[in-house]
């Protein structure tokens, strides 16, 4: 059987994710890329979206990241995330509200004191991790 990798998904503020993982799939800026043990090594970047492993139990599991760096390396993934939580913890009322703001911001169209890229962006955040937990559980 193939062996697992050591996935660590950090931000600034907490460790999310320290455990063993059969694969890792993860929403790269040039497209989603799966890790499994023995990869080549490599670095890229992430946007907005979800990792996707697999645990040794063999469950899917969900975290979203708000983007940031991945590393692979043979044994071991990675990433170092802006924001992050795992599917379970997504609290969809305060995604709701942020979406609320962000959508309130970007109506706003020409008050200089508004950072439209910044609503933009809290906007893709809110809109994903709504997505993601309401996404089916199968
Ligand atoms: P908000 O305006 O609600 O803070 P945000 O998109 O600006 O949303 P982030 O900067 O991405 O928030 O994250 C700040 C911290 O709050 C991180 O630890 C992140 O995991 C957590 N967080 C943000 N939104 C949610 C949510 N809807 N459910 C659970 N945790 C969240």
């Amino acid at each position: 059987m193939a062996e697992n990798i050591k996935l660590e998904i950090v931000t600034p503020e907490k460790a999310v994710v320290s455990e063993e993982a059969q694969i890792v799939m993860a929403p790269g800026t040039l497209g989603e890329f799966g890790v499994l043990s023995g990869h080549t090594p490599f670095m890229t970047s992430l946007k907005i979206g979800a990792v996707r492993y697999v645990d040794k139990e063999g469950r899917e599991r969900f975290v979203f990241v708000s983007g940031g760096f991945a590393e692979a390396l043979p044994d071991r993934v990675t990433i170092l995330a802006e924001s992050a939580e795992r599917r379970r913890d997504i609290d969809v009322g305060r995604a709701k509200a942020a979406m609320q703001r962000a959508e309130d911001r970007l109506r706003k169209e020409k008050d200089e004191n508004i950072d439209f890229t910044r609503a933009r962006a809290a906007l893709a955040r809110a809109t994903y991790r709504i997505r993601l937990a309401e996404m089916p559980r199968i």
